[in-house]
């Protein structure tokens, strides 16, 4: 049900003809990027909040849109934030930071909708950058060794296409330079025992589930995890603690592009 709207709307999306196509299709690139404007004239991009018709230099949301965003202006806090508090007493974490508040009919919540389930990767890179721009701007998270993307199940990847907090990790990495590491963490099999957990119980049904060898020696002594929402806080908690139980000392920062208000 979800892959056939993503393929759907895929063909009404020129990034996602011109960006993936493999490098024995250079000659069919050429040409979609030639006919690109055209393409352009006869199926205009809109705004994936309002579907008003984009400008050229409005990549996916209208500024009108943009200028709606509840940002939370986190990076500026002295003060401990909601973010913060989530985790108090749940895990331990260095850093947090969302970009934006989450609502419900929001332009917030169309971005994450068509970054999960649009076939829009590039959307996530922009949302990383953005992430980056705020927060790396007060000379913070300079101890930060590498950034996780929070795995998803490899099905759920073949179906979408890519993960999306990974092309969130992407952009925050174009910004920063940090690398990005997908190994370190990955969801196991749903087993059938696993099915009857909640979503964040089964991160804590994974014992094990790092990658052999990575138990053996640690590379790293602080970590950034990466999500797109962050609503209750159990998925990320499990999953801090479920580190933790491996590597005690690392340290771990969180960045999503938004949080529940
Ligand atoms: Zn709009």
């Amino acid at each position: 049900m979800i892959f056939l709207p993503g393929l759907f709307l895929s063909v009404f999306n020129t990034q996602m003809f011109v960006a993936p196509i493999s490098k024995y299709h250079k000659a069919f690139q050429s040409i979609l990027i030639y006919y690109k404007p055209i393409f352009n004239l006869v199926f205009p991009a809109t705004c994936i909040h309002c579907r008003r018709e984009l400008l050229p230099e409005e990549p996916y949301v209208c500024w009108c849109c943009e200028a709606g965003f509840k940002h939370t202006g986190f990076e500026n806090q002295k003060v401990p934030t909601p973010l913060d508090q989530l985790f108090w007493g749940r895990a331990l974490v260095n850093q947090t930071f969302a970009l934006l508040y989450f609502q419900k009919g929001s332009a917030t919540q169309s971005i994450l909708h068509e970054l999960k389930y649009g076939h829009k990767p590039q959307l996530g890179i922009i949302m990383g950058r953005k992430i980056a721009e705020a927060f790396f701007l007060n000379s913070r998270g300079q101890t930060i060794d590498v950034l996780i993307p929070v795995p998803t199940h490899h099905k759920k990847k073949f179906v979408r296409g890519y993960n999306q907090s990974e092309k969130i990790a992407q952009g925050i990495s174009k910004v920063t330079n940090i690398p990005i590491d997908n190994g370190f963490i990955f969801k196991r099999k749903q087993t059938e025992s696993q099915t009857k957990k909640t979503k964040a119980e089964r991160w804590s049904n994974v014992s094990g589930g790092f990658r052999q060898g990575a138990q053996n020696e640690n590379k790293y002594k602080h970590i950034a995890i990466v999500d797109d929402v962050i609503t209750t806080g159990a998925t990320l908690e499990a999953l801090i603690k479920e580190i933790k139980q491996v590597y005690p000392m690392i340290e771990i920062s969180i960045f999503a592009v938004a949080m529940a208000k």
